[in-house]
Order: C-alpha cells, then structure tokens, then sequence
C-alpha cells in the first residue's frame, strides 16, 4: 500500500499501485463518473420517454382503445 494525495480534493488514499485515473481519491473518481452518468441519464430516459408515451396514448385514443396506464385498471 502506498498513500497518494488526491489532485482534486487534496485528501490522501490508500492504494496498491497509483490508479490510471491518476491521483485521484475514490470519492472524487465516483463523483465524476456520477456527474456523466447523470447527463446521460437525462438525455437518454428524459423528455423523449414521455414525450412517446404521450404520443402513444393520444394514438390509442383516436384507434378508440381504451389505454388507462398500467395500475389504474385494477383500482
Ligand atoms: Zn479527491
């Protein structure tokens, strides 16, 4: 075990080797991985989902096919 100092936050970490991220403590590395992770999130699962279900329901409708959301019908 060696201790690095992180690059970013300054706090030190414990690890075998130094990371190929760099010097980068844990926290930090997640941290970055959240923040992409969430814009892509947004991007892929965000207005567009919605958007077609709308588009969907509307279809449903004008076809005369009653399309309640899963979960109302059994209420
Ligand atoms: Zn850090």
């Amino acid at each position: 075990m060696s201790i690095f100092s992180c690059d970013n936050c300054g706090s030190k970490f414990e690890s075998d080797t130094l990371p190929r991220r760099g010097s980068i403590c844990f926290g930090c590395h997640i941290r970055t991985i959240r923040i992409g992770f969430t814009h892509g999130k947004e991007d892929f699962h965000g207005p567009t989902i919605k958007q077609r279900q709308d588009e969907q329901m509307a279809q449903a409708h004008a076809a005369g096919i009653n399309a309640e959301p899963v979960g109302t019908r059994w209420v």
